[in-house]
């Protein structure tokens, strides 16, 4: 890790009820507590309990953010959530492109970066997730992957949008599996990542923009991952249920 502010998100995906997701707000507010001061931490509950957990979040410096967002601002699109409602509900952040959403619902590119373009609009934060699958890992593709995935999200994007951004590299075959990719195998993604951010906008831009890595990540685990150079923080699935392993992973992140 570098002196680029560390991240932390954590993807509760379709789990857990209101009540329960309310309780696990305000434990991880209280085991968290100060660390936030050396921590971007951002928690992405399930849409109907976005504004619950907002409220439990009070005055706890953590960030509140939809799991996705529509592409469209507003109008008729059945059973979409624009990027304004989740700011409506005291959301800053909106995850796009997670590979449960590109997978199961085929979700492209292009609808990615219409979806990022649309958080952008309505000043959310993106947080684009690109990742290979352990096939095209395979094939030897994954860099190849990874790239268009990237060029993709950002086509046609500010300097100053980008800027915003932070990008989560998270390889399919580590998410939800219990396989971690090693330190050097998220390096090694993570500084390709930059280098495009140097070679499409500036050296300045491509130092600035947290690239977090996401993929059973626990914290056993964490500080290694997170010791990577290009590695600035993480995007956390399961363990982001666990009260003491969520705290923990934060507080990895803050020692990187
Ligand atoms: C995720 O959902 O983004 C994720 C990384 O999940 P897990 O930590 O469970 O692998």
């Amino acid at each position: 890790m570098s002196n680029r502010r560390p991240y932390v998100g954590g993807n509760w995906k379709m789990h857990g009820e209101l009540a329960a997701a309310v309780e696990l707000t305000e434990d991880v507010a209280a085991a968290i507590g100060d660390a936030v001061q050396a921590v971007d931490v951002t928690l992405f509950p399930p849409f109907p309990y976005l504004q619950a957990v907002g409220h439990a979040l009070r005055q706890a410096g953590i960030g509140l953010g939809g799991q996705d967002c529509s592409p469209h601002l507003e109008g008729a699109h059945t059973g979409q959530t624009s990027p304004a409602m989740i700011a409506d509900l005291g959301g800053s952040v909106a995850l796009i492109g997670h590979s449960e959403r590109r997978n199961e619902l085929g979700e492209p590119d292009a609808l990615i970066a219409a979806k990022t373009r649309a958080a952008l609009a309505a000043s959310l934060q993106p947080v684009v997730c690109v990742g290979e699958t352990m096939g095209e890992r395979e094939a030897g593709n994954a860099l190849q992957v990874v790239e268009r995935q990237v060029r993709a999200a950002l086509e046609g994007l500010t300097s100053d949008q980008v800027g915003t951004a932070v990008v989560a590299y998270e390889p399919v075959w580590a998410i939800g599996t219990g396989i971690t990719a090693t330190p050097d195998d998220a390096q090694s993604a993570h500084s390709m990542i930059r280098s495009l951010l140097g070679e499409l906008y500036d050296a300045e831009l491509a130092d600035s923009v947290r690239i977090i890595y996401g993929g059973s990540v626990k914290a056993a685990n964490a500080a290694e991952l997170f010791s990577a150079p290009d590695v600035d923080g993480g995007l956390i699935g399961g363990a982001s249920l666990k009260v003491d392993e969520f705290a923990s992973i934060c507080r990895a992140a803050v020692s990187a």
